[in-house]
């Protein structure tokens, strides 16, 4: 089981949350819980570091985040413990969540989860703090904002849970974000390879890479609401999908910047430069575009999160010596609006539909990229709220009622 930070906000969702799980576990189960920091803790956290240093060292940042999860492991057993069970919380290092390096967007290697076992066999409650680890070196990482859902996913995979739980804020998955789409559609089941796109494509509803571990590892996950008893979303290998239904779900993501190197000399071997130099900092690069050559020189530009900007601008600039270019230009707050499906592959004039809607909005769509399952749009970010209503009816994904949300909350 999996709570969120707005699940565990207030000392009142902590009460809450402890009792579902001892319910669940007088159900006869065993329990492992995987908590996030409390509220909005961790962006509290970022903030402060911010007072002090624009640019706070990464691994100094994992140390700071950290915390935030160790408040919320300890005082969920103690609430625990105050209901008569027997419950005992352990920082990501303790039950050996091994990561790589990579300071604020670490990978899990390996899980050596023989605590975890002993700890359930003692018939405790085992809660876990999620979003971090730890690399060979006992230097403290964190697996990315949102990254509690991989610590859950994953740990369900090693201890061969048969079910994990990852409770949230909203009744499940939606057909787009219900806080945007009052009248989003609740899906009873998700494929994996759509809710992996939707992840990557913005969703906040699950971490992309918890959804990568569940499709791997063929974990069952369900995604629901700690609020509310409503049945929620499985995601699994195969989903049904309405007839006649092409796009399963909306996404988008705000914090998308576009990078255009102009006038580089054309000749081989440009882009691989480029785009090594961008990997060896850790910056992955998204949609990419390249125009038509003249005179000898292209133009070219793809897009970065916002994050990453100021260093991929810097990484660029840095390969003068390697090859000719006249200028490097930059824009940030732009948006990826993404649909996704799986019967996309088989329904024509789902793209064009796509951008005849957004064309209706007024909007210029400046970058598109597609896969079998996927068409994204990048635009400019001022009229992102219309541009998904108008997707979301065109597609005919309106649903009767409105979403439960548990809240009001502003989205990072
Ligand atoms: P938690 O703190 O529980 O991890 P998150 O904020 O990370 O919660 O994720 C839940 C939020 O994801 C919801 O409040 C909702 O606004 C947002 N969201 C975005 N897209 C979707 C979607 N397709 N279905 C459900 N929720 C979504
Ligand atoms: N607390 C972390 C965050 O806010 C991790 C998580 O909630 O999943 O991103
Ligand atoms: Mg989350």
């Amino acid at each position: 089981m999996k709570f969120g930070g707005s699940s565990v906000g207030t000392v009142e969702r902590m009460k809450h949350v402890a009792q579902r799980i001892v319910d669940k576990k007088q159900q006869g189960h065993q329990c492992v819980v995987v908590v996030s920091a409390m509220g909005d803790t961790t962006d509290e956290l970022i903030d402060l570091s911010r007072q002090l240093n624009e640019r706070p060292p990464a691994r100094e940042m994992d140390m700071l985040l950290t915390t935030g999860e160790q408040v919320s492991v300890a005082l969920l057993s103690m609430a625990i413990h105050a209901l008569g069970h027997e419950a005992v919380s352990y920082t990501g290092w303790q039950v050996g969540m091994m990561t790589d390096g990579t300071h604020g967007k670490a990978r899990i290697k390996d899980i050596k989860a023989h605590k975890i076992r002993e700890a359930l066999a003692k018939g405790n409650i085992v809660i876990v703090a999620g979003f971090q680890g730890m690399t060979e070196d006992q230097e403290i990482t964190t697996l990315g904002r949102g990254g509690s859902d991989t610590t859950a996913v994953a740990l369900a995979a090693a201890i061969g849970a048969d079910l994990c739980e990852i409770y949230t804020d909203v009744d499940g998955v939606y057909s787009t974000d219900p806080r945007i789409v009052r009248k989003a559609r609740k899906l009873n089941e998700i494929s994996y390879d759509e809710m992996l796109e939707l992840a990557f494509l913005g969703a906040a509803v699950l971490h992309p890479r918890a959804v990568e571990y569940a499709k791997h590892y063929k974990v069952r996950l369900v995604v629901r609401s700690s609020f509310t008893n409503h049945e929620g979303t499985l995601v699994k290998e195969e989903a049904v999908m309405e007839q006649g239904a092409a796009v399963r779900g909306i996404a988008y993501d705000k914090n998308v910047a576009k990078i255009s190197i102009l006038g580089a000399e054309d000749r081989p071997g440009v882009l691989a430069k480029v785009f090594t130099a961008l990997a060896e900092e850790k910056i992955d690069v998204d949609v990419i575009v390249q125009s038509g050559v003249k005179d000898g020189r292209a133009d070219f530009s793809f897009t970065v999160s916002g994050a990453d900007l100021e260093k991929a601008v810097e990484v660029v600039k840095g390969l003068k010596g390697e090859f000719d270019f006249e200028d490097v230009r930059s824009e940030s707050g732009l948006v990826k609006v993404s649909i996704v499906g799986a019967g996309m592959v088989s329904t024509p004039g789902v793209a064009a539909k796509m951008f005849d809607t957004i064309y209706r909005q007024g909007v210029s769509i400046q970058m598109v990229s597609t896969s079998e399952i996927k068409v994204s749009c990048i635009v400019s970010g001022e009229n992102l709220t219309e541009i998904i209503l108008a997707l979301h009816s065109a597609f005919g994904l309106d649903a009767s009622t409105e979403a439960f949300v548990g809240g009001p909350k502003e989205r990072r």
